[in-house]
């Protein structure tokens, strides 16, 4: 068969890769990719929410299969143009999609079916969101309730920080029309985790647990990125943590996502935070993580395909979802700047190492062709996974095989997965 992934990142790479392992997949296309996916991909030049065009390619080409790695075109819509089209689909409807487009919408979904989550308040209204500040316990978090490349949450820690944040938001729209509602959030303490999740509509099967490192510097300090690296399992996520997930958070979105008649197909990712009082939910998102995707699919046993047409088909019960008894490290190559400003077009060497080393991958990010020499082009640039028999082996590898691989201006973190010795 063939399949078109939607998306450009280190995530597309990984769902390319364990695509091209489908003993189903004859071709696999992507729009618009980078210079790693087009090892396995025919990549075009289609931006993910070129809707239409997307559309267009998918019919010229007799797509059978269309996977949508990103948010925004999940948010946007591209679903529902394609199913209208005749188009097989895996990603949730944009009716669906608003468990991650809306937070405001989330919040109220968790609070309705007794979801643990954050106590908060929905504001459309800067004023008496100013106001509720005046009572509210520091610190506190506050949320523009669209999508904003993961920078509209704040955790202010005093009443003057909020008041500004609700100005930053509401009313100089740093975040656009994404913060045209906002939602205020009770600041929680403990771990975080990532679990990440195949739904049919019906059926939920949870995959194994991740944990990513969101800010640029070690340490956790520095501003917030779309990640600087993964490991998995987390040594967090304990057997008593899933069983109560299990029980209150996972089936029950589900479900009540299709009480709400917006019936939820494709990944679910939950953002738990593991609180003293239990593990509650930070946020969801509509699709794999990025990075999380890179330490999660490498390990999974499952034929991608086969479950991503089981959630398609509402055939999820049937699967027996698999994933190695190993660990894995991602380690993501950034160019020095990122995520501010960062140079583009710098020459990369070294790739060709990771042919032929087993459990070793380089999922590109931000990369291109410039004639035959793959060269940087977005501020991440590679994620260096690893597996090992523990996390500690699987870091070890990931941070050695760092080394094959060389760009000027080459930025990482050395301390991906210190947690583990926490543990
Ligand atoms: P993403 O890029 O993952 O989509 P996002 O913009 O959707 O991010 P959240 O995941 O809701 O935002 O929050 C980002 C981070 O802010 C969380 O990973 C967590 O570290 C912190 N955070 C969010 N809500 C809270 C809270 N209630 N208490 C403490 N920290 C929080």
């Amino acid at each position: 068969m063939k399949v078109l992934i939607v998306g450009s990142g280190g995530r597309e790479h990984a769902i390319a890769y364990s695509a091209a392992k489908s003993d189903k997949v004859d071709k696999i296309y992507c729009l618009p990719g980078n210079a790693g996916i087009a090892e396995y991909a025919q990549c075009e030049p289609i931006g993910a929410m070129e809707f239409e065009k997307i559309v267009v390619f998918a019919k010229e080409k007799e797509v059978d299969l269309v996977i949508v790695g990103m948010d925004d075109p999940l948010v946007g819509g591209l679903v529902d143009c394609l199913e209208e089209a005749g188009i097989r689909t895996f990603g949730p409807n944009k009716a669906a999609a608003i468990l991650e487009g809306s937070k405001a919408f989330s919040k109220d979904l968790m609070k309705k079916y007794h979801i643990p989550t954050a106590a908060y308040e929905n504001f459309t209204d800067p004023e008496k969101a100013l106001a509720y500040l005046e009572t509210a316990k520091m610190p506190i978090v506050l949320k523009a309730d669209g999508l904003a490349l993961g920078k509209g949450v704040l955790i202010c820690n005093t009443l003057e920080e909020a008041k500004e944040g609700v100005k930053t938001i509401m009313e100089d729209k740093k975040f656009g029309d994404a913060g045209n509602e906002m939602v205020i959030e009770e600041f929680m303490t403990g771990r975080e985790v990532s679990v990440l999740s195949f739904v049919d509509g019906k059926a939920i099967k949870t995959m194994t647990s991740a944990q990513d490192h969101k800010r640029a510097g070690d340490g956790d300090t520095g501003l917030n990125t779309g990640g600087m690296g993964t490991f998995s399992p987390s040594p967090f996520y304990t057997k008593e943590v899933d069983e109560f997930c299990q029980k209150h958070i996972y089936q029950a979105t589900v479900d009540a996502m299709r009480a709400e008649g917006r019936p939820f197909k494709g990944i679910i990712f939950f953002g738990l935070m593991l609180t003293e009082d239990g593990p509650k939910v930070l946020e969801y998102n509509a699709r794999f993580g990025d990075p999380e995707a890179q330490v999660v699919l490498p390990r999974m046993k499952n034929d991608l395909i086969e479950v991503a047409e089981a959630c398609i088909d509402g055939t999820l019960d049937q699967v027996d979802l698999q994933f190695e008894d190993n660990a894995a490290v991602c380690v993501v190559l950034a160019s020095e700047g990122y995520p501010v400003s960062y140079q583009k077009g710098l020459p990369i060497s070294g790739l060709e190492k990771f042919k032929d080393a087993d459990g070793y991958y380089c999922f590109h990010a931000g990369t291109k062709f410039d004639g035959d020499q793959i060269v940087t082009s977005g501020g991440r640039v590679l994620g260096i996974t690893a597996k090992g028999k523990d996390l500690k082996e699987a870091r070890a590898n990931a941070y050695a095989a760092t080394e094959w691989v060389q760009f000027d201006n080459k930025y990482m973190r050395h301390d991906i997965g210190k947690a583990i010795d926490e543990a």
